[in-house]
């Protein structure tokens, strides 16, 4: 039987997403988000509570942003003892009249990139160079992620900040209903089929970021 983990999605038939534009521009010109797409959180500011503003409320179980993402706090008590360096900050709306009300049902979350697992592929990776997080870029392809990377854990958040669930935690969080939750399989390997060392520390392009990795 195939091992897999499951990716923590969201059904898109439901409004999903309504991340503050204005606050994300905010965060980008005082250099609190990364770059070029990946829009993390720069490494120098890594370790700091993300806020994660919405212009609508949130209702569903995953609400995604920049930085972080939002999570209902029912989730969050099922699976925040599996990932013991995460982040943890808070979630805010911003009111159509213009006042920002913190969201209490909802934390925000991120896990530092040297604990996150990299979603490998077959070919292209692209490396934020603000936060030295690895994302593959290969089209079409069905990503799997590797034993040595995910090293036992139950709950992993990737390098896009998705979040993957062993078989178990996903059988709890599916009997949660919790609203707009669903579950995508990845495969997990022994071997990468990329033709890279299976250790991101191994991966010459990465020795700026990974050196100082001490475990
Ligand atoms: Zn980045």
């Amino acid at each position: 039987m195939k091992r897999v983990m499951y990716y923590l999605d969201i059904r898109t038939n439901l409004p999903a997403g309504g991340p503050d534009r204005d606050f994300s521009r905010e965060l980008l010109k005082k250099g609190l988000r990364c770059r070029d797409g990946c829009g993390g959180i720069p490494t120098e500011h890594e370790g700091e509570p993300a806020t994660v503003r919405y212009t609508w409320k949130p209702s569903l179980a995953i609400e995604s942003a920049t930085r972080a993402e939002g999570l209902m706090t029912p989730m969050w008590r099922a699976i925040s003892r599996y990932l013991p360096n995460a982040v943890v900050g808070t979630f805010e709306w911003h009111r159509p009249d213009g006042v920002i009300v913190p969201v209490k049902q909802y934390v925000s979350v991120y896990v530092p990139v040297l604990d996150r697992v990299c979603l490998r592929g077959f070919r292209k990776y692209s490396i934020c160079r603000q936060c030295g997080a690895v994302r593959c870029r290969d089209v079409n392809a069905k990503k799997y992620v590797l034993t040595g990377d995910l090293r036992d854990r139950r709950v992993a958040m990737t390098m896009s900040r998705g979040i993957l669930v062993d078989k178990k935690m996903r059988d709890k969080l599916a009997a949660m209903k919790l609203r707009g939750l669903r579950f995508y399989p990845y495969e997990i390997r022994d071997e990468p089929l990329d033709g890279r060392p299976a250790s991101l520390d191994d991966w010459p392009q990465l020795a700026k970021w990974r050196k100082k990795r001490s475990r």
